[in-house]
Protein backbone atom coordinates (compact mmCIF):
# COMPACT_ATOMS: atom_id res chain seq x y z
CA UNK A 1 0.00 0.00 0.00
CA UNK A 2 1.27 3.56 -1.12
CA UNK A 3 1.86 5.97 1.83
CA UNK A 4 -0.33 8.63 0.00
CA UNK A 5 -1.37 11.93 2.36
CA UNK A 6 -4.70 9.94 2.46
CA UNK A 7 -3.48 6.64 3.68
CA UNK A 8 -1.24 8.07 6.23
CA UNK A 9 -4.46 10.42 7.15
CA UNK A 10 -6.73 7.01 7.98
CA UNK A 11 -3.87 5.92 9.96
CA UNK A 12 -3.80 8.58 11.94
CA UNK A 13 -7.78 8.89 12.42
CA UNK A 14 -7.39 4.84 13.89
CA UNK A 15 -4.20 6.07 16.00
CA UNK A 16 -6.33 9.57 17.55
CA UNK A 17 -9.45 6.94 18.16
CA UNK A 18 -7.67 4.54 19.82
CA UNK A 19 -5.53 7.39 21.54
CA UNK A 20 -9.20 8.67 22.67
CA UNK A 21 -10.65 5.71 23.67
CA UNK A 22 -7.82 4.02 25.58
CA UNK A 23 -7.65 7.20 28.03
CA UNK A 24 -11.29 7.42 28.50
CA UNK A 25 -10.90 3.94 29.27
CA UNK A 26 -7.80 5.12 31.44
CA UNK A 27 -10.24 7.69 33.18
CA UNK A 28 -12.67 5.17 34.50
CA UNK A 29 -10.36 3.45 36.52
CA UNK A 30 -8.04 6.75 37.75
CA UNK A 31 -10.26 8.83 38.10
CA UNK A 32 -8.17 11.72 36.46
CA UNK A 33 -10.01 14.72 35.03
CA UNK A 34 -6.62 15.62 32.89
CA UNK A 35 -7.21 11.94 31.17
CA UNK A 36 -11.03 13.39 30.11
CA UNK A 37 -9.67 16.54 28.77
CA UNK A 38 -6.72 14.47 26.98
CA UNK A 39 -9.37 11.88 25.61
CA UNK A 40 -11.66 14.99 24.70
CA UNK A 41 -8.37 16.31 22.60
CA UNK A 42 -8.05 13.33 20.73
CA UNK A 43 -11.34 12.41 20.20
CA UNK A 44 -11.31 15.64 18.53
CA UNK A 45 -8.43 14.86 16.45
CA UNK A 46 -10.31 12.19 15.02
CA UNK A 47 -13.09 14.22 14.18
CA UNK A 48 -11.02 16.66 12.44
CA UNK A 49 -9.22 13.96 10.11
CA UNK A 50 -12.29 12.11 9.41
CA UNK A 51 -13.56 16.14 7.93
CA UNK A 52 -10.35 15.80 6.53
CA UNK A 53 -10.68 12.48 4.65
CA UNK A 54 -14.36 12.37 3.91
CA UNK A 55 -13.17 16.01 2.05
CA UNK A 56 -10.60 14.58 0.07
CA UNK A 57 -12.92 11.81 -0.95
CA UNK A 58 -15.31 14.33 -2.61
CA UNK A 59 -17.70 15.50 -0.24
CA UNK A 60 -17.67 18.52 0.49
CA UNK A 61 -18.95 19.10 3.73
CA UNK A 62 -17.29 21.99 5.52
CA UNK A 63 -14.38 24.04 4.79
CA UNK A 64 -10.58 22.14 5.30
CA UNK A 65 -9.77 24.88 7.81
CA UNK A 66 -12.51 24.51 10.35
CA UNK A 67 -10.95 20.81 10.26
CA UNK A 68 -7.55 22.38 10.52
CA UNK A 69 -9.28 24.28 13.32
CA UNK A 70 -10.00 21.48 15.25
CA UNK A 71 -6.64 20.43 15.58
CA UNK A 72 -6.19 23.76 17.57
CA UNK A 73 -9.09 22.96 19.82
CA UNK A 74 -7.77 19.24 20.18
CA UNK A 75 -4.21 21.15 21.46
CA UNK A 76 -6.23 23.42 23.83
CA UNK A 77 -7.47 20.59 25.71
CA UNK A 78 -4.13 18.60 26.11
CA UNK A 79 -3.03 22.19 27.18
CA UNK A 80 -5.97 22.12 30.01
CA UNK A 81 -5.66 18.68 30.49
CA UNK A 82 -1.83 19.54 31.74
CA UNK A 83 -2.89 22.91 33.72
CA UNK A 84 -5.47 20.43 35.48
CA UNK A 85 -2.55 17.69 35.98
CA UNK A 86 -0.32 20.42 37.34
CA UNK A 87 -3.09 22.11 39.25
CA UNK A 88 -2.10 25.77 37.37
CA UNK A 89 -4.99 28.26 36.19
CA UNK A 90 -5.01 29.18 33.11
CA UNK A 91 -5.11 32.44 31.80
CA UNK A 92 -8.44 33.88 29.69
CA UNK A 93 -6.23 34.98 27.63
CA UNK A 94 -5.78 31.13 25.85
CA UNK A 95 -9.09 31.25 25.11
CA UNK A 96 -8.83 34.23 22.41
CA UNK A 97 -6.60 31.66 20.16
CA UNK A 98 -10.48 30.19 19.37
CA UNK A 99 -12.28 33.14 19.10
CA UNK A 100 -9.40 34.46 16.77
CA UNK A 101 -9.45 31.17 14.76
CA UNK A 102 -12.92 31.63 13.79
CA UNK A 103 -12.90 34.66 13.07
CA UNK A 104 -10.24 33.83 10.62
CA UNK A 105 -12.46 31.71 8.94
CA UNK A 106 -15.29 34.37 8.07
CA UNK A 107 -12.42 35.95 5.77
CA UNK A 108 -12.92 34.76 1.82
CA UNK A 109 -9.90 32.52 1.03
CA UNK A 110 -7.42 33.99 -1.35
CA UNK A 111 -4.13 31.89 -1.86
CA UNK A 112 -2.41 34.37 0.22
CA UNK A 113 -4.79 33.78 2.90
CA UNK A 114 -4.02 30.26 3.07
CA UNK A 115 -0.76 30.76 3.76
CA UNK A 116 -1.29 33.28 6.41
CA UNK A 117 -3.60 30.68 7.90
CA UNK A 118 -1.51 27.82 7.76
CA UNK A 119 1.47 29.75 9.59
CA UNK A 120 -0.76 31.28 12.36
CA UNK A 121 -2.64 27.44 12.79
CA UNK A 122 1.27 26.53 13.15
CA UNK A 123 2.19 28.94 15.76
CA UNK A 124 -0.60 28.77 17.76
CA UNK A 125 -0.50 24.91 17.92
CA UNK A 126 3.14 25.49 18.58
CA UNK A 127 2.32 27.84 21.46
CA UNK A 128 0.01 25.97 23.02
CA UNK A 129 2.08 22.75 23.30
CA UNK A 130 4.93 25.11 24.42
CA UNK A 131 3.18 26.14 27.22
CA UNK A 132 1.88 22.73 28.18
CA UNK A 133 5.54 21.84 28.09
CA UNK A 134 6.66 24.58 29.86
CA UNK A 135 3.67 24.08 33.08
CA UNK A 136 5.29 20.11 33.46
CA UNK A 137 8.54 21.34 34.22
CA UNK A 138 10.03 20.74 37.88
CA UNK A 139 8.65 23.26 40.16
CA UNK A 140 11.79 22.27 42.91
CA UNK A 141 9.42 18.72 43.27
CA UNK A 142 10.73 15.72 40.71
CA UNK A 143 9.08 15.10 38.35
CA UNK A 144 7.62 11.37 37.76
CA UNK A 145 9.17 9.56 34.08
CA UNK A 146 5.81 10.13 32.30
CA UNK A 147 5.74 13.39 33.09
CA UNK A 148 9.05 14.17 32.11
CA UNK A 149 8.82 12.16 28.90
CA UNK A 150 5.19 14.14 28.08
CA UNK A 151 7.34 17.62 29.07
CA UNK A 152 9.66 16.35 26.12
CA UNK A 153 6.96 15.37 23.45
CA UNK A 154 5.52 18.26 24.06
CA UNK A 155 8.47 20.03 23.73
CA UNK A 156 9.39 18.65 20.24
CA UNK A 157 6.01 18.90 19.02
CA UNK A 158 6.21 22.45 19.52
CA UNK A 159 8.71 22.64 18.25
CA UNK A 160 8.20 20.69 15.19
CA UNK A 161 5.06 23.25 14.89
CA UNK A 162 7.12 26.08 14.91
CA UNK A 163 9.41 24.84 12.33
CA UNK A 164 6.70 24.25 9.84
CA UNK A 165 5.54 28.11 10.55
CA UNK A 166 9.09 28.99 9.98
CA UNK A 167 9.77 26.91 7.41
CA UNK A 168 6.63 28.34 5.47
CA UNK A 169 7.58 31.55 5.84
CA UNK A 170 11.21 30.95 5.22
CA UNK A 171 11.11 28.60 2.17
CA UNK A 172 8.15 30.45 0.21
CA UNK A 173 10.58 33.33 -0.19
CA UNK A 174 13.92 31.29 -1.60
CA UNK A 175 11.73 28.39 -3.48
CA UNK A 176 8.47 27.18 -4.57
CA UNK A 177 6.94 25.73 -1.71
CA UNK A 178 4.47 24.66 -4.15
CA UNK A 179 7.07 22.40 -5.77
CA UNK A 180 7.72 19.98 -2.03
CA UNK A 181 3.72 20.54 -0.91
CA UNK A 182 3.33 16.59 -0.75
CA UNK A 183 6.67 16.24 0.47
CA UNK A 184 5.44 18.92 3.54
CA UNK A 185 1.92 17.44 3.81
CA UNK A 186 3.54 14.04 4.47
CA UNK A 187 6.50 14.56 6.67
CA UNK A 188 3.39 16.60 8.75
CA UNK A 189 1.18 13.63 8.96
CA UNK A 190 3.30 11.23 9.59
CA UNK A 191 4.75 13.41 12.50
CA UNK A 192 1.43 13.59 13.87
CA UNK A 193 1.03 9.81 13.74
CA UNK A 194 4.43 9.51 16.07
CA UNK A 195 3.13 12.39 17.95
CA UNK A 196 -0.21 10.81 18.38
CA UNK A 197 1.75 7.77 19.82
CA UNK A 198 4.13 9.44 21.83
CA UNK A 199 1.78 12.51 23.63
CA UNK A 200 -0.78 9.54 24.26
CA UNK A 201 1.56 6.77 25.57
CA UNK A 202 3.02 9.29 28.06
CA UNK A 203 0.08 11.08 29.04
CA UNK A 204 -1.26 7.39 30.44
CA UNK A 205 1.82 6.99 32.08
CA UNK A 206 1.87 10.47 33.20
CA UNK A 207 -0.57 9.66 35.69
CA UNK A 208 0.17 6.00 36.18
CA UNK A 209 3.07 6.98 37.65
CA UNK A 210 1.19 9.75 39.89
CA UNK A 211 -0.93 6.79 40.73
CA UNK A 212 2.09 4.65 41.96
CA UNK A 213 3.79 6.85 43.91
CA UNK A 214 -0.05 7.81 45.82
CA UNK A 215 0.07 4.18 46.55
CA UNK A 216 3.55 4.03 47.44
CA UNK A 217 3.27 7.00 49.97
CA UNK A 218 0.07 5.42 51.13
CA UNK A 219 1.69 2.01 52.20
CA UNK A 220 4.51 3.62 53.53
CA UNK A 221 2.68 6.39 55.85
CA UNK A 222 1.44 5.95 59.05
CA UNK A 223 -2.68 7.59 58.47
CA UNK A 224 -2.47 8.81 61.86
CA UNK A 225 0.72 11.11 62.12
CA UNK A 226 1.33 10.85 58.04
CA UNK A 227 4.71 9.39 59.82
CA UNK A 228 7.08 6.26 58.24
CA UNK A 229 5.64 2.97 59.68
CA UNK A 230 7.56 0.31 60.50
CA UNK A 231 7.56 -1.27 56.82
CA UNK A 232 8.83 1.92 55.36
CA UNK A 233 11.20 2.48 58.45
CA UNK A 234 12.78 -1.72 57.45
CA UNK A 235 13.29 -0.57 53.84
CA UNK A 236 15.08 3.04 54.61
CA UNK A 237 16.58 2.28 57.70
CA UNK A 238 19.59 -0.29 56.61
CA UNK A 239 21.32 2.90 54.28
CA UNK A 240 21.13 4.78 57.34
CA UNK A 241 22.81 1.85 59.08
CA UNK A 242 25.40 1.66 57.13
CA UNK A 243 26.63 5.02 57.43
CA UNK A 244 28.00 4.97 61.02
CA UNK A 245 31.78 4.65 61.96
CA UNK A 246 33.62 5.51 65.28
CA UNK A 247 33.73 9.34 64.26
CA UNK A 248 30.23 9.59 63.13
CA UNK A 249 28.33 7.24 65.31
CA UNK A 250 24.58 6.82 64.43
CA UNK A 251 21.71 6.48 67.25
CA UNK A 252 18.51 5.23 67.79
CA UNK A 253 15.83 6.55 69.97
CA UNK A 254 12.69 4.67 70.73
CA UNK A 255 9.88 6.47 72.38
CA UNK A 256 7.05 5.92 74.22
CA UNK A 257 4.26 8.21 76.27
CA UNK A 258 3.44 8.10 79.94
CA UNK A 259 0.21 6.83 80.96
CA UNK A 260 -1.10 7.65 77.40
CA UNK A 261 -4.17 5.34 78.40
CA UNK A 262 -5.57 7.58 80.88
CA UNK A 263 -6.02 10.68 78.32
CA UNK A 264 -7.80 8.10 76.08
CA UNK A 265 -10.36 7.28 78.87
CA UNK A 266 -10.73 10.56 80.30
CA UNK A 267 -10.50 12.73 77.16
CA UNK A 268 -11.88 10.26 74.55
CA UNK A 269 -10.06 8.34 72.19
CA UNK A 270 -9.82 11.47 69.63
CA UNK A 271 -7.98 13.36 72.36
CA UNK A 272 -5.40 10.71 72.25
CA UNK A 273 -5.43 11.06 68.54
CA UNK A 274 -4.60 15.00 69.04
CA UNK A 275 -1.71 14.05 71.18
CA UNK A 276 -0.33 11.57 69.04
CA UNK A 277 -0.51 14.13 66.02
CA UNK A 278 1.58 16.91 68.22
CA UNK A 279 4.07 14.40 69.37
CA UNK A 280 4.49 13.64 65.86
CA UNK A 281 4.95 17.12 64.34
CA UNK A 282 7.20 18.17 67.22
CA UNK A 283 9.31 14.76 66.36
CA UNK A 284 9.32 16.09 62.71
CA UNK A 285 10.64 19.32 63.71
CA UNK A 286 13.06 18.77 65.96
CA UNK A 287 14.43 16.34 62.98
CA UNK A 288 18.08 16.91 61.30
CA UNK A 289 19.21 16.07 58.06
CA UNK A 290 18.98 12.56 56.65
CA UNK A 291 17.29 11.55 59.95
CA UNK A 292 14.25 9.28 59.98
CA UNK A 293 10.92 8.83 62.05
CA UNK A 294 8.54 6.80 62.24
CA UNK A 295 5.51 5.36 64.55
CA UNK A 296 6.19 1.84 65.25
CA UNK A 297 2.35 1.19 66.43
CA UNK A 298 0.50 2.72 69.61
CA UNK A 299 2.10 5.33 71.35
CA UNK A 300 5.48 4.06 70.41
CA UNK A 301 7.58 6.18 68.27
CA UNK A 302 11.22 5.48 66.96
CA UNK A 303 13.81 8.21 65.19
CA UNK A 304 17.28 7.01 63.61
CA UNK A 305 19.67 9.71 63.47
CA UNK A 306 22.91 9.60 61.27
CA UNK A 307 26.36 11.31 62.69
CA UNK A 308 25.87 12.07 66.41
CA UNK A 309 26.87 11.55 69.68
CA UNK A 310 25.46 10.14 72.91
CA UNK A 311 25.08 14.34 74.48
CA UNK A 312 23.30 15.09 71.50
CA UNK A 313 21.01 12.17 71.43
CA UNK A 314 20.53 13.21 75.19
CA UNK A 315 20.00 17.08 74.30
CA UNK A 316 17.11 16.14 72.02
CA UNK A 317 15.85 13.59 73.82
CA UNK A 318 15.12 16.18 76.95
CA UNK A 319 14.03 18.74 74.43
CA UNK A 320 11.34 16.65 73.33
CA UNK A 321 10.54 15.28 76.76
CA UNK A 322 10.32 19.09 77.53
CA UNK A 323 7.92 20.85 75.33
CA UNK A 324 5.70 17.73 75.13
CA UNK A 325 4.86 17.42 78.63
CA UNK A 326 4.13 21.36 79.08
CA UNK A 327 1.97 20.95 76.11
CA UNK A 328 0.08 17.88 77.75
CA UNK A 329 -0.44 18.87 80.82
CA UNK A 330 -2.00 22.12 79.35
CA UNK A 331 -3.97 20.36 77.13
CA UNK A 332 -5.27 17.17 78.82
CA UNK A 333 -5.71 16.98 82.86
CA UNK A 334 -4.90 13.59 84.15
CA UNK A 335 -4.17 12.40 87.79
CA UNK A 336 -0.99 10.67 86.52
CA UNK A 337 1.76 13.54 84.29
CA UNK A 338 1.73 12.55 80.80
CA UNK A 339 4.89 12.27 79.54
CA UNK A 340 7.67 10.84 77.43
CA UNK A 341 10.08 7.94 78.32
CA UNK A 342 12.77 7.20 75.66
CA UNK A 343 15.52 4.58 75.01
CA UNK A 344 18.06 4.97 72.71
CA UNK A 345 21.34 3.50 71.88
CA UNK A 346 24.34 4.38 70.28
CA UNK A 347 26.13 2.15 67.40
CA UNK A 348 29.91 2.95 66.22
CA UNK A 349 29.82 0.65 63.02
CA UNK A 350 27.33 -0.95 61.07
CA UNK A 351 24.66 -3.13 63.50
CA UNK A 352 23.73 -6.47 62.70
CA UNK A 353 19.79 -5.56 62.11
CA UNK A 354 17.48 -2.56 62.72
CA UNK A 355 15.52 -5.52 65.24
CA UNK A 356 18.79 -6.00 67.14
CA UNK A 357 19.14 -2.24 67.33
CA UNK A 358 15.55 -1.52 68.34
CA UNK A 359 15.55 -4.44 70.79
CA UNK A 360 18.71 -2.17 72.54
CA UNK A 361 16.38 0.27 72.15
CA UNK A 362 13.39 -1.10 73.76
CA UNK A 363 15.66 -2.36 76.50
CA UNK A 364 16.60 1.02 77.58
CA UNK A 365 13.27 2.36 77.59
CA UNK A 366 11.78 -0.08 79.67
CA UNK A 367 14.79 0.61 82.01
CA UNK A 368 14.20 4.67 81.97
CA UNK A 369 10.03 3.53 82.34
CA UNK A 370 11.29 1.38 85.62
CA UNK A 371 13.26 4.30 86.53
CA UNK A 372 9.96 6.21 87.57
CA UNK A 373 9.55 7.53 83.79
CA UNK A 374 9.56 10.64 81.92
CA UNK A 375 13.35 10.50 81.22
CA UNK A 376 15.92 9.72 78.62
CA UNK A 377 18.47 6.49 78.73
CA UNK A 378 21.15 5.83 76.46
CA UNK A 379 23.14 3.06 76.05
CA UNK A 380 26.37 2.27 74.06
CA UNK A 381 25.33 -0.53 71.12
CA UNK A 382 26.70 -2.11 68.41
P1 LIG B 1 2.80 3.33 79.87
O1 LIG B 1 2.87 4.56 80.75
O2 LIG B 1 3.27 2.11 80.61
O3 LIG B 1 3.41 3.50 78.57
O4 LIG B 1 1.23 3.05 79.63
P2 LIG B 1 0.26 3.82 78.66
O5 LIG B 1 -0.93 4.30 79.41
O6 LIG B 1 0.97 4.83 77.87
O7 LIG B 1 -0.27 2.70 77.70
P3 LIG B 1 0.60 1.75 76.76
O8 LIG B 1 1.80 2.44 76.27
O9 LIG B 1 0.81 0.42 77.48
O10 LIG B 1 -0.41 1.44 75.59
C1 LIG B 1 -0.67 2.36 74.57
C2 LIG B 1 -2.15 2.65 74.47
O11 LIG B 1 -2.37 3.51 73.38
C3 LIG B 1 -2.99 1.42 74.21
C4 LIG B 1 -4.10 1.88 73.29
O12 LIG B 1 -5.32 2.00 73.99
C5 LIG B 1 -3.67 3.27 72.89
N1 LIG B 1 -3.61 3.46 71.46
C6 LIG B 1 -2.98 2.68 70.56
N2 LIG B 1 -3.11 3.18 69.31
C7 LIG B 1 -3.88 4.31 69.43
C8 LIG B 1 -4.35 5.28 68.50
O13 LIG B 1 -4.10 5.23 67.28
N3 LIG B 1 -5.08 6.31 68.99
C9 LIG B 1 -5.37 6.42 70.33
N4 LIG B 1 -6.09 7.47 70.74
N5 LIG B 1 -4.95 5.52 71.24
C10 LIG B 1 -4.19 4.47 70.79
MG1 LIG C 1 2.77 4.31 76.71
Amino acid sequence: MALDPSTILILTTALAAAAALYLAVEWRSVREKSLLYWSAGFAVITVGCVLALLRSSGFLLVGIWFANGLLIAAHGLFLAGVARFTDVRLSRAWYLIGVAWLAMLLVPGEAWWSKAMLVIQSLFIAGICLRASFLLRPHGVSLSVGAVQLRYVLLLHGIFYFAKAASIIALNTVVDLAAFRGEVIQVSLVEGAMAIMLIALSMTGTERHRREERIEQLAARDPLTALYNRRALDQRAPALLQQASPHSPGALLVIDIDNFKQVNDLHGHSAGDKLLVALSEMICNTLSQGALAARLGGDEFVILLPGTSSESVEALGNALRDMFSQMAQQAFATPKAVTLSMGGTLFEQPPASLAQLLELGDAALYASKRDGRNSVRVVRGA
